[in-house]
C-alpha cells in the first residue's frame, strides 16, 4: 500500500503533465526552495516577479543561495505586464530562470503565466511557477503552455492539512537539474524522482497526508476538473459581486485570483479590530492583510473545499461587522449580489 501512493491518480491529470510529480515532506516553501537549489547554481542570475509577500519570498531564497536576482516589481494588487517581463529578459540575457507566482495570494491578484510561458518557450529561461493558490483552482497545464517547474502544497487547493509540497519539472527543467551546482540534500529533486520510478519517496513520507492525498484527489476526480474550475471562478465572482455591491473597492480589480479576494476597507476603518471580532465574536475567519496592507484589507478565501454557503457565510459576516463598526452597510446587499452569481451553480432539479 505504502510503496503505490505515488500512482495516486490524478496527480499527473492536475498538474496537466506526462511528467513525474514529486511529492515532499513540506510546506509548500519547501518546494520552492528546491525549485531554486535544483536549476541554478551559486553566482547565476534570475529574473523574480515581485508583486507581492510570495512574489517576495522567491527573491529571498535566491538571494538565500547566492543568486542574483533581477526583481519586475509590480505595484501590489496588480498583474505583471508581460511587456515588463520581456524588458527584463532582454536586458537580462544571462538570466537563466523566471519565478513567479500565478497566483499572488497576499494582494489576490492573478499574474499572466500563460503570456509569461510564451516569452520563456522561446529562450533558454526556465519558467519557474509557484502555483500554490493556483493548481486545483484554475486550468494551468503546465505541458501545454510550457511551464518548466509547476509547485503546490497539500493545504490550499488540495483541502489537505499542511505538510505536503509538490513539484513537476519539464524535460528541460530536468535537463538543468543535472547541471545545477547549488548545495541540496533533503530537496534534492533527482533524489525524489528515482523514488518516484521506484514508487517511493527519497525520505519517510508524511503517511497521513499521503493517505489524504489519495482522498482528496479522487473528490476533485469526481467533481471533474473541469467544474472544480468553474466553481472556483463562480465563488470568485460571487464574492468579487458582493464587494461591489457593499460599495467596497477590490484590491485586484483587473486581475483578479479565482483563490482568494482581497477588498479594501473604507478609509480610516480599523481593519485589524474587524477582523479580530470576525474571528473571535462572530467565529469566521478572514484574512488581514501583510505588510503595508495590514489592516488596510480583507481577504475572502474561497478555494479548497468550499461551495456556495461558505461565500453566503463570509459575505453575511462581512456585513454585519462592517455594520458593527459603523460603515454604512445595507444588510443583505452583497448577500443578494452574491447569490445572484451563485444560482449559476445550482443543480438542475
Ligand atoms: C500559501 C502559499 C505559499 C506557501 O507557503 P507555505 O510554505 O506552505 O507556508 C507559497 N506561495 C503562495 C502563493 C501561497 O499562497
Amino acid at each position: 500500500m505504502i510503496k503505490s501512493y505515488l500512482l495516486a491518480p490524478g496527480l499527473r491529470e492536475l498538474f496537466g503533465t506526462a511528467q513525474d510529480v514529486l511529492v515532499l515532506a513540506a510546506s509548500g516553501t519547501g518546494a520552492m526552495e528546491g525549485s531554486v537549489t535544483n536549476l541554478l547554481s551559486p553566482g547565476d542570475e534570475a529574473i523574480v516577479v515581485n508583486g507581492g509577500k510570495f512574489g517576495e519570498r522567491w527573491t529571498k531564497i535566491c538571494q538565500g543561495y547566492g543568486v542574483v536576482v533581477h526583481e519586475v516589481v509590480v505595484e501590489w494588487g496588480r498583474a505583471v505586464e508581460p511587456t515588463a517581463v520581456a524588458q527584463a529578459l532582454e536586458s537580462h540575457p544571462k538570466a537563466r530562470a523566471l519565478f513567479v507566482q500565478a497566483s499572488e495570494t497576499s494582494t489576490c491578484a492573478l499574474h499572466p503565466v500563460p503570456a509569461l510561458a510564451e516569452l520563456t518557450r522561446r529562450r533558454d529561461v526556465l519558467l519557474v511557477v509557484d502555483g500554490i493558490t493556483a493548481v486545483g483552482v484554475l486550468d494551468l497545464p503546465m505541458d501545454r503552455l510550457g511551464i518548466d517547474v509547476l509547485v503546490t502544497g497539500s493545504q490550499k487547493a488540495l483541502m489537505l492539512p499542511p505538510g505536503l509540497a509538490f513539484a513537476a519539472l519539464s524535460e528541460r527543467a530536468w535537463a538543468a537539474v543535472e547541471r545545477a551546482r547549488l548545495p541540496r540534500f533533503y530537496f534534492d529533486f533527482r533524489r525524489e524522482r528515482k523514488g518516484v520510478a521506484e514508487r517511493s519517496t527519497a525520505w519517510t513520507p508524511a503517511i497521513s497526508l499521503v493517505y489524504g492525498l489519495r482522498a482528496a484527489l479522487q473528490l476533485l476526480l469526481e467533481e471533474g476538473l473541469a467544474e472544480v474550475y468553474a466553481r472556483h471562478d463562480r465563488l470568485a465572482r460571487a464574492t468579487r459581486a458582493a464587494a461591489s455591491a457593499l460599495g467596497l473597492r477590490l484590491l485586484a480589480p483587473e486581475s483578479p485570483s479565482p483563490a482568494a479576494t482581497a477588498i479594501c476597507l473604507p478609509a480610516g476603518f480599523d481593519g485589524s479590530a474587524l477582523f479580530r471580532y470576525l474571528r473571535d465574536r462572530m467565529r469566521v475567519t478572514f484574512a488581514g492583510g501583510q505588510d503595508r496592507l495590514k489592516g488596510k484589507i480583507i481577504r475572502i478565501a474561497h478555494l479548497g473545499y468550499v461551495d456556495a454557503f461558505d461565500v453566503v457565510t463570509g459575505v453575511a459576516a462581512l456585513e454585519l461587522g462592517l455594520r458593527h463598526f459603523g460603515a454604512p452597510v445595507e444588510l443583505g446587499r452583497g448577500v443578494g449580489a452574491a447569490e445572484v452569481v451563485l444560482a449559476e451553480g445550482l443543480p438542475a432539479r
